[in-house]
């Protein structure tokens, strides 16, 4: 409804034709008309409004508090931005206070993937700066990211092969594990307007036999990122009990092995979870998380969606009947 009145009032402005190329969802699209507009309440604006008796910030102690100052300058705006610039290597780029909205509109100054995490990321500093002053648990600076980067990579996997071009190397057909390893692949799924998910992993053999599959519905989840940290978690306990020897996990979320790989230097809201997946994994003589493209990952894929059918369930040497094909094809393509 907002969307379309918004849209009908100003549909001969170039700046909303701008906005409206730009990979976000609606809510974020929406907030950007707001700043464009400057209709954004910060406390410099209710100030001028004659709302806010002072319009300083009350985060820093800034004498305005600007939006620019909210989104760019501010000391909390830099810490996100920072772990921002750790978690994804997009950088923000040097903005001034008259015209960084319409430069990050503009794809000559700002790429479509660094655009789409920059404008998520602004709506998502925005609500958890919010969060923290009407007396809610603040949501730390690298929650805040986390949640940006996980809509960015929602939208990105909507588009399909569209925008991730660090996926190239990734091999597009299932291989079988090294000699004695196992391989187990894990998917999650997530339902956006339920905040509801599920998970699937599969376990095959260096032969690509199969060992292992599991299917479970997660009544409530946060977002697809905590539906993918879940998988990795129930594909090393399915496997857990099983062997000893190495074993290789492999996910098609970029974004979740980039939490893993960094787990040692930032801790993410996962964790928690990651924690329990190390405990677990030191009794395999190895362990690694791996990408694949989801090409590679069919089983593991068709496992999640059938949790929507199979709440709970888990499967040893027999695979269930809407496996065999996906197995079947995997191993047609492991001597290419
Ligand atoms: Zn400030």
């Amino acid at each position: 409804m907002q969307r379309r009145a918004t849209h009908s009032n100003h549909v001969g402005d170039p700046r909303w034709k701008q906005l409206w190329k730009c990979k976000v969802p609606p809510k974020v699209r929406v907030f950007w008309w707001r700043i464009l507009h400057d209709y954004i309440p910060s406390r410099a604006n209710l100030h001028r409004r004659h709302i806010d008796p002072l319009g300083t910030c009350d985060t820093c102690g800034a004498r305005e508090e600007t939006t620019f100052h909210a989104l760019v300058e501010c000391t909390y705006a830099r810490l996100f931005w920072a772990k921002l610039y750790e978690i994804t290597g997009v950088k923000l780029p040097t903005l001034i206070p008259d015209t960084w909205a319409l430069a990050l509109l503009d794809n000559n100054f700002c790429g479509e993937k660094e655009q789409t995490i920059i404008l998520c990321g602004m709506w998502s500093l925005w609500c958890s700066r919010n969060d923290g002053k009407h007396g809610k648990a603040p949501i730390d600076a690298v929650a805040a990211v986390i949640w940006a980067l996980d809509v960015c990579y929602y939208l990105i996997s909507v588009q399909e092969n569209a925008v991730g071009s660090t996926t190239v190397s990734a091999p597009q057909r299932w291989q079988r594990p090294p000699a004695n390893s196992v391989k187990i692949n894990i998917d999650g799924a997530f339902v956006d307007d339920e905040s509801s998910g599920a998970i699937g992993a599969v376990a095959r053999d260096d032969e690509g036999e199969f060992l292992l599959a599991t299917t479970r519905r997660l009544p409530a989840v946060a977002s697809a990122l905590a539906a993918e940290a879940e998988a990795l978690r129930a594909g090393v306990q399915l496997i857990h009990t099983v062997t000893n020897g190495p074993v290789i996990m492999e996910t098609d979320s970029l974004e979740l092995l980039g939490l893993w790989n960094n787990r040692a230097s930032q801790r993410s809201v996962f964790a928690p979870i990651f924690d329990d997946i190390q405990g677990l994994a030191s009794s395999f003589s190895s362990f690694c998380v791996v990408h694949v493209k989801r090409t590679a990952n069919g089983a593991a894929h068709a496992c999640a969606q059938a949790a929507y059918s199979i709440p709970f369930e888990v499967w040893a040497n027999t695979p269930p009947s809407f496996l065999l094909q996906v197995l079947q094809d995997d191993c047609n393509h492991v001597n290419e």
